[in-house]
């Protein structure tokens, strides 16, 4: 296919899905999450509604018991639990940490774990990548695997690793060839599934992290875990290739929960500038409260499109590494756009928590971090998109 032949749905595509994600949401409502935020709480119910009916399975395919969606639908739907006010950070990476066993573990991987995935027997939600001294330089990652037997030993540790308590996988990367003794960097990383349950306390600790947000986020500590050789994913030493090979459908998931986030706001902050009545008329009369709403509602719309087009690409199977990227740079600024018209709007209120917009704000803002910061995008764009020298 070409990219002229690509078509781009406009409106509310998959309105089955919407509605149906609409339907679940609507029994967890704002002050659901706020009891949540309050406890540092993780969704289990929210997260078991979800997967019974069958939204977190929805790029499984179907052989596995999956639904087999096209990328775009699974956006849908993470779009839809954030423009409802639910925070899908608490499962979206069950949608693509499992797509590296998809794409790249053997027939037996695939047939032991994703049925299993897809029922909600077991959830693969944790991610393990980001290491506290190395950052963003992944290749220079120090957690290591050392092959002794029909096992590798691991040690080393991870911070950042989102949901390691709440789930029973963690999709792992280590180094299992020194950096020093490899070719190109990116060489000599491997991917493993480490089953948390059975390595909790035999070389395996999970500390949580306290963090700006509810994300369930933790350190991980690896001193000396035996991981069975045949929970290596994708062949020895090709875990950088397995990771990236998922980027851009991470970058367009996500994309999805801050189009959703900027919907969200958008909605919250009009509906707050029609009510509130200062100086005997609603504030959003005033075009310094109405216009920044609207400036926001025009890039989340240029965005919005910019992210039906990254999906269509992907869905096609052509290049879409700038699609993803750039969808994923607008996404994330205007959702954080919408959020900053939102708290202004509110004024003092935009600080009280039964009004929900500080949480809500405080969430969106991730979307420039994690899970890739700002500047990585524009790395990328710079680099592979404009020809200019590599900054890193
Ligand atoms: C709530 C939360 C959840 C997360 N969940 C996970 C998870 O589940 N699994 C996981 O593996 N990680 C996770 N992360 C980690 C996240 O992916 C990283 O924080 C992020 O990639 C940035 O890495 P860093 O924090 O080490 O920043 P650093 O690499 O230290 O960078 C700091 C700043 O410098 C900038 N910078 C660095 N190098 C360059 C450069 N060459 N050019 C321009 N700017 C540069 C970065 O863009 C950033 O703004 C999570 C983080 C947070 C906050």
């Amino acid at each position: 296919m070409k990219t002229t032949d690509v078509a781009v749905p406009l409106g509310e595509d998959y309105p089955e899905i919407r509605e149906g994600v609409r339907r679940i949401c609507a029994d967890f409502p704002d002050a659901y999450w706020k009891d949540l935020d309050e406890r540092e709480a993780y969704p289990t119910e929210w997260v078991k509604a979800m997967t019974a009916a069958g939204f977190l399975a929805a790029l499984i395919p179907e052989e596995y018991g999956g639904a087999g969606l096209p990328l775009r639908a699974a956006g849908v739907i993470l779009e839809e639990c954030h423009n409802a006010g639910c925070y899908a950070a608490a499962a979206h990476a069950q949608m693509y940490t499992m797509g590296s066993v998809l794409r790249h573990g053997s027939a037996g991987q695939k047939a032991k774990y994703l049925p299993r995935i897809a029922s909600g027997e077991l959830r693969l939600q944790a991610f393990g990548v980001t290491e506290p001294t190395t950052g963003t330089d992944t290749t220079k990652l120090k957690t290591k695997a050392v092959r002794d037997g029909d096992h590798y030993v691991v040690t080393g540790q991870k911070v950042w690793t989102s949901r390691a308590l709440h789930s029973d996988l963690m999709l792992l990367l280590a180094r299992t060839t020194p950096l020093d003794q490899v070719v190109k960097k990116t060489d000599g990383l491997s991917v493993f599934l480490v089953d948390i349950r059975t390595s909790l306390g035999k070389g395996l600790e999970i500390r949580p992290l306290k963090a700006m947000i509810n994300h369930h986020t933790t350190e991980v500590f690896f001193d000396g875990l035996r991981v069975p050789a045949e929970n290596l994913v994708g062949g020895e030493g090709k875990g950088f290739r397995c990771i990236l090979d998922g980027m851009n459908a991470e970058r367009i998931l996500v994309s999805h929960e801050s189009i959703g986030d900027a919907r969200w706001f958008i909605r919250t902050a009009s509906r707050y500038a029609n009510e509130r009545i200062v100086f005997d008329r609603p504030i959003g009369q005033n075009q310094g409260i109405q216009f920044p709403i609207a400036r926001a509602y025009a890039a989340m719309q240029g965005a919005d499109m910019m992210l039906r087009k990254a999906a269509a690409l992907f869905h096609a199977g052509l290049p879409c590494g700038e699609d993803a990227n750039v969808a994923k740079l607008l996404a994330s600024e205007a959702a954080w756009q919408a959020a900053e018209a939102c708290m202004q709007t509110h004024g003092g209120y935009g600080y009280a928590r039964e009004y929900h917009v500080e949480r809500r704000w405080r969430e969106a803002r991730i979307a420039q971090i994690a899970p890739i910061s700002t500047n990585l995008v524009l790395a990328y764009i710079g680099e592979h998109v404009l020809g200019m020298p590599r900054s890193y």
